[in-house]
């Protein structure tokens, strides 16, 4: 082939809502090392701006602080947008519910307005919680959920349906090309030691020794996907030609009680913290996994990293908590434990 026949990818302007995020600032890091130019809009209300310390000085990449409930700002022009901006833990979408809901519907609806006058392609990271407390399972695309509505976990979850039907309107009225992410349970290094998430809680606290804290039996499932493989799966659907007129799911399959993973961190941290049993959240899940068919047939993906591989660059992460990252040091939490709204 000769020089002139070389075909370069073409180089986009990529918007990443929620960019200073744990799952966004991998996702930046991943466009700028294909070539891209990424403009990073968030608030900072769960992100951290250490998550881009190793962005900031590159010429392709730019933060602007800014809440997506306002109109984006005049000038901006890009052809992709991936919207991920929603605090995702349960304490943290829990902490300011109206925030949290007002962030899903009212903040996807400004961002599909400015992908409609940018003719931009749009990704909106949409949840499993959609489904609820399933009674399906594993969990097609095809199952409505079974959510209860006025629960406390429903700013979440009913802002990220409505979030949704936004999405497909949009899509039905020839606006925006749009696809939509259901992401299922996500971990790896950046998440937030003060989250209250499992992964989080649990290597923190065996970490340092404190009692590992199972809310009600510990026999409740979840699949964790590992954050490589998640934002592949996003790049992935983003890059699909066709028109998807329906959600993807996007996980890992395999399934595991809380206890399981509670016994593996322990092996894998050589840690002797005891478990402590806690009472269970409203409305927690029972049993959550995805099938990833869809995913599998549609974008020639699915996730390569198991828990066992993944969760040690996690551990490695949270131990360096204390450290200095980014010239900064990132403070341990007081209480390893922070925890959502209890039965
Ligand atoms: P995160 O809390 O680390 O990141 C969310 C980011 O959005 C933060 O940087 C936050 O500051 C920003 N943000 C919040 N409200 C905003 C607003 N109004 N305007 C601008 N920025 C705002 O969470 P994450 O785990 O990285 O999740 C990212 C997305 O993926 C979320 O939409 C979440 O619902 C979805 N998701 C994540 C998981 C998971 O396991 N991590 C699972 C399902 C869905
Ligand atoms: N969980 C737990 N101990 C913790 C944190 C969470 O037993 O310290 C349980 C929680 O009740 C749920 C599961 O772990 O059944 C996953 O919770 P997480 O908050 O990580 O995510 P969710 O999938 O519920 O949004």
């Amino acid at each position: 082939m000769s020089a002139k026949e070389i075909i370069l990818p073409k180089r986009k302007a990529v918007l990443v809502a929620g960019g200073a995020g744990f799952l966004g600032s991998h996702l930046c890091d991943r466009l700028v090392a294909s070539g891209h130019v990424v403009y990073c809009v968030d608030n900072l209300q769960t992100g951290l701006r250490q998550n881009l310390h190793q962005l900031e000085q590159n010429r392709c990449f730019t933060f602007i602080q800014h809440d997506i409930r306002d109109p984006l700002p005049k000038g901006l022009k890009v052809d992709e947008i991936y919207n991920l901006a929603c605090p995702a833990s349960p304490l943290h979408y829990q902490a300011d519910p109206i925030y949290t809901l007002m962030t899903c519907v009212v903040g996807t609806r400004q961002l599909l307005e400015f992908a409609a006058r940018n003719s931009a392609r749009f990704v909106q990271a949409s949840t499993s919680e959609v489904y609820g407390d399933p009674l399906e399972h594993p969990q097609n695309e095809t199952y409505w959920g079974h959510v209860n509505p006025v629960g406390p976990r429903a700013c979440y979850d009913e802002g990220k349906r409505a979030a949704e039907a936004l999405c497909f309107d949009y899509l039905r009225l020839g606006k925006v090309d749009l696809r939509v992410a259901r992401i299922f349970n996500t971990y790896g290094p950046r998440m937030r030691a003060d989250d209250g998430r499992i992964i989080s809680n649990f290597i923190m606290q065996a970490l340092s020794g404190r009692p590992l804290t199972i809310y009600g039996s510990g026999k409740q499932t979840r699949s964790f996907c590992y954050v490589s493989d998640l934002i592949q799966g996003l790049m992935a659907l983003m890059a699909v030609t066709a028109t998807l007129t329906a959600p993807v799911n996007l996980g890992n399959p395999q399934e595991f009680t809380v206890l399981k993973l509670a016994k593996l961190i322990l092996a894998l941290t050589g840690s002797s913290s005891e478990l402590s049993y806690e009472p269970l959240p409203i409305d927690d899940p029972q049993r959550r996994k995805p099938n990833i068919e869809r995913a599998r047939d549609l974008l020639r993906w699915s996730p390569t990293t198991s828990l066992p591989q993944g969760l040690p660059p996690t551990v490695v992460w949270f131990g360096e908590c204390g450290q200095a990252i980014g010239g900064k040091k990132r403070p341990l939490p007081v209480d390893y434990a922070p925890r959502p709204v209890i039965a």
